[in-house]
């Protein structure tokens, strides 16, 4: 994390000559579970990662903004009054700008356009969250960004007014189709705390996981096999989701309890039925692990994390080879749980395991991927962490 402060305020000098007013970060997100439930009005439990992405930011008198990153050959700088020429990217298109500074400017567009504005301001980006892994770095960059401009311009807005808005960046800037988890998560996680988030009334609740104090951790294991949600699969999944809603006369699948799935399954076709049943029963795994955590702690879940994936293996069809031998290796050398975690078709999974055992279940995994003749994992542990904040 130093580093990565260190980082941003020495990137943020070499492309100006001046230091930074300061440096605000945010964190990427582990889903526990609760997954394709957000834009459905559902629920979900996601907890921020130590891994954050730091934004040093300074002020200019053009009224420009230039933005810079370690992931990028050169900055990209535009006038603030220009970014409504941007913005909104057409549905289908790429961004006019760079995908990656879609992410940043999107967020000062978007800013302006909720009324909040100010003075230009040179931008300069680190990160250690590992980039289409699942974890989120795209709301880590949203939640910094926004952080440091609500700081600068004043804007006095609150968490959940600044996740709205790294939203609307993402979705109408970059052109990704994303609910609002991740953007939550990363703005109001807590240390040891997952947030139990309910995606209708945005209405938000820590809930402790104890993680530590059961002699347990949490493992991601990185297929690096990397997803992506501008495409394909992901707008599948909400298209099938919206005409699953349409035909059974429902706002959203939020609105469908499991007992309402044997009437569902005489109205759908198959796919879009295993589509809806998926959500359905995802809503009401993520109370189920609420109401678990708080009775018996984090020991008591391994069971739901393992029916979560099994149902976005089947019915919403979205894992991959790598995701269920990461998930099936973990199991077998005895995670007391585990689910693929993130929007799918890649990414990451996580594992819930003895402390003692990480060794060991991090070799059978690495084991199982080379005797598929996948590429190596990247395989770590986290702890539930504090949201985005400013640092210096
Ligand atoms: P995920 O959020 O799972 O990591 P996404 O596809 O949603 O994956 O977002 C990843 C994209 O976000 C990257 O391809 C890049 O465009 C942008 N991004 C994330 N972090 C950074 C960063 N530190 N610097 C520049 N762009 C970033
Ligand atoms: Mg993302």
């Amino acid at each position: 994390m130093t580093t990565t402060l260190h980082a941003a305020s020495a990137l943020f000098t070499a492309s100006t000559g001046a230091e930074p007013t300061g440096l605000w970060s945010a964190p990427g997100r582990v889903n526990l579970i609760g997954e394709h439930t957000d834009y459905n009005d559902g629920f979900v439990l996601p907890f921020a990662i130590p891994h954050r992405t730091v934004a040093a930011v300074g002020p200019r008198d053009d009224g420009r903004i230039r933005v810079a990153s370690t992931f990028a050959d050169a900055p990209v700088e535009v006038a603030l009054d220009e970014l409504d020429d941007l913005f909104p990217t057409p549905t289908g298109d790429a961004p006019r700008v760079p995908e990656w500074a879609a992410y940043p400017l999107g967020v000062a567009w978007a800013l302006r356009r909720a009324g909040v504005t100010g003075h230009g301001v040179d931008i300069a980006i680190t990160s250690d969250v590992p980039v289409g892994a699942g974890l989120s770095s795209s709301a880590a960059i949203e939640g910094a960004t926004a952080s440091a401009l609500n700081d600068l311009w004043a804007a006095g807005l609150d968490r959940t007014a600044l996740a709205r808005i790294g939203r609307t960046a993402e979705n109408e800037a970059v052109g990704a189709p994303t609910g609002i988890m991740d953007q939550m998560a990363s703005m109001l996680g807590e240390p040891d705390a997952a947030i139990f988030l309910d995606c209708r009334s945005l209405e938000a609740e820590p809930v402790p996981v104890g993680v530590v104090e059961a002699g347990l951790a949490i493992l991601v294991i990185d297929t690096r096999v990397a997803h992506a949600h501008s495409t394909g699969g992901y707008r599948e999944r909400r298209a099938s989701c919206e005409l699953g809603a349409r035909t059974l006369g429902v706002a959203s699948l939020r609105d469908v309890s499991v007992d309402d799935l044997d009437r569902a399954r005489e109205l759908l076709d198959d796919v879009t039925f295993r589509r809806v049943r998926h959500v359905v029963t995802e809503n009401q795994r993520v109370l189920d692990t609420v109401r678990t955590l708080r009775a018996q702690g984090a020991r008591g879940i391994g069971d739901l994390l393992v029916a979560s994936h099994a149902s976005m293996r089947d019915d919403f069809e979205i894992s991959v080879p790598e995701l269920d031998t990461a998930v099936d290796a973990a199991l077998a050398a005895g995670a007391i749980g585990a689910r693929m975690t993130g929007g799918g078709f890649g990414g990451a999974a996580i594992a819930l395991i003895e402390r003692d055992a990480e060794a060991a279940v991090t070799d059978a995994v690495r084991a199982a991927f080379s005797a598929s003749v996948f590429a190596d994992p990247e395989v770590f542990t986290v702890t539930p962490s504090a949201g985005a904040r400013r640092d210096a």
